[in-house]
């Protein structure tokens, strides 16, 4: 008899690169595929489909995200030269994660998991800071030029009727210098907003947002009005209700009060403040393999994943038949977030249960004294064991048995 749990809607899978794809596969094999009758609609994003599809298959797993509503993503190679080597590459395919981002025009919340044992570097810092980043545009979406001798670099607008509406001088050069142009649209940080205020209200946390509207007058202030406008109109009294607070401050000075705070509030971040910020983060309260993320679109669609990267020099030990003891922590959690997520939106409550009974286990055989490496350097449980990357999968799945 089959006792496995059912699902009815099919979860959108897209397996990734090197550690994190030999990782999802342990991790399947040993903790879901037991348990569960899993349904999912399969993409390989692994660097050779994406060559081999021209990244079509990219493409494609965005748009299964919008038909589906949830996905699962791996982490993936983002190519670079050394990569177009090593991969024999048709070209240089862009960053699944930018690309899936612009299709979704979503909003990356990104948490760290804590566990008792690891202290965060901040020692103020008690609760998790979910960092939401703006996940479209700026710098990610920009245009670049290395002019090459002395000239003019200008700024034009032009109407969609063909006339000029503006034109302004960026830089006069006297000799090789580089230039960028850079955009967003007031409906993307509209979303932005939309997100991170839905989100907050829904885990009951202080939204603080923050840009450098004191140096870019019109394009930060931008950002900053429409978060103001939104709040006022739309979520004052939804925020009084629920006793929390939005509140913005320049970037300089949130930097400031976040190392200062004691944590637990999301914190609104632009595009590039987000992506390097949220590594801050994620290293301050342990390690980059205890940080989750989830990308939310403006429609309600989710996509999660872990926030590191496919732990490439692990790959290579492994390769070589070392062992490895890469953590799979993020991984699970992204799965773990996709079912439940899953189970909640088609009211498959036993799905959501095992979702949560996985999550628990993980965390008690951390808690249990049972890591790897990369923890058990930062934990101060006075008996603690580094496992490797197979055999914490195993522990846990010993802990989700007697659960
Ligand atoms: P990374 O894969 O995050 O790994 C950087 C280092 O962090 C590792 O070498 C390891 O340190 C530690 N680490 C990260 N995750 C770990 C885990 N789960 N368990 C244990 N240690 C972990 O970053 P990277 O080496 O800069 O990038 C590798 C590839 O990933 C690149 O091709 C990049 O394009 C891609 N990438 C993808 C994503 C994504 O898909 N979301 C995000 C970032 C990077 P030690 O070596 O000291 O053990
Ligand atoms: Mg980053």
């Amino acid at each position: 008899m089959n006792n496995k749990i059912k699902m009815n809607v099919p979860l959108v899978e897209i397996d990734g690169d090197e550690m994190t794809r030999i990782i999802w596969q342990m991790l399947k094999d040993i903790l879901i595929s037991p348990y569960l009758d899993l349904k999912t609609e399969y993409y390989d994003l692994g660097l050779p489909e994406r060559d081999r599809t021209n990244d079509q298959i990219t493409v494609d797993a965005a748009n299964a995200i919008k038909k589906y509503g949830v996905g699962v993503k791996c982490a993936t190679i983002t190519p670079d030269a050394g990569r177009i080597k090593e991969y024999n590459l048709k070209k240089m395919w862009k960053s699944p994660n930018a690309t899936i981002r612009a299709i979704l025009d979503g909003t990356v919340f990104r948490a760290p998991i804590l566990v008792e044992g690891i202290r965060p570097y901040v020692s103020t810092w008690k609760k998790p800071i979910t960092i939401a980043r703006h996940a479209y545009g700026d710098i990610y979406k920009s245009v670049e030029y290395s002019n090459g001798k002395a000239g003019k670099a200008e700024l034009v607008f032009t109407s969609e009727d063909g006339s000029e509406i503006s034109r302004q001088t960026i830089h006069e050069f006297d000799g090789p210098g580089i230039v960028m142009g850079m955009h967003n649209t007031d409906k993307s940080i509209k979303s932005f907003a939309r997100a991170c205020f839905n989100y907050a209200l829904d885990q009951k946390q202080d939204l603080w947002f923050s840009s450098k509207q004191t140096i870019s007058k019109i394009y930060d202030h931008r950002f900053m009005d429409i978060f103001k406008e939104m709040y006022e109109t739309e979520y004052r009294e939804k925020f009084e209700k629920a006793g929390i607070e939005y509140f913005y401050t320049l970037i300089d000075d949130a930097v400031a009060r976040i190392i200062r705070s004691e944590g637990g509030m999301i914190w609104a971040c632009k595009n590039y403040d987000g992506d390097v910020m949220s590594d801050m983060v994620a290293t301050a309260f342990g390690s980059l393999a205890m940080m989750t993320s989830v990308l939310v679109s403006p429609e309600g669609h989710y996509e999660y994943e872990a926030a590191h990267g496919t732990v490439t020099r692990h790959y290579y030990k492994h390769l070589k038949g070392e062992e490895t003891s890469t953590n799979s922590i993020a991984t699970l959690f992204a799965w773990t977030g996709a079912l439940k997520k899953r189970g909640e939106l088609d009211g498959n409550n036993e799905l959501a249960s095992f979702a949560k009974n996985l999550e628990a286990a993980a965390l008690k055989t951390i808690e249990s004294g049972i890591m790897t490496k990369d923890l058990y350097i930062l934990s101060e449980l006075p008996d603690k064991k580094a496992v490797n990357t197979r055999e914490f999968l195993e522990e846990i799945k010993l802990r989700l048995e007697w659960n």
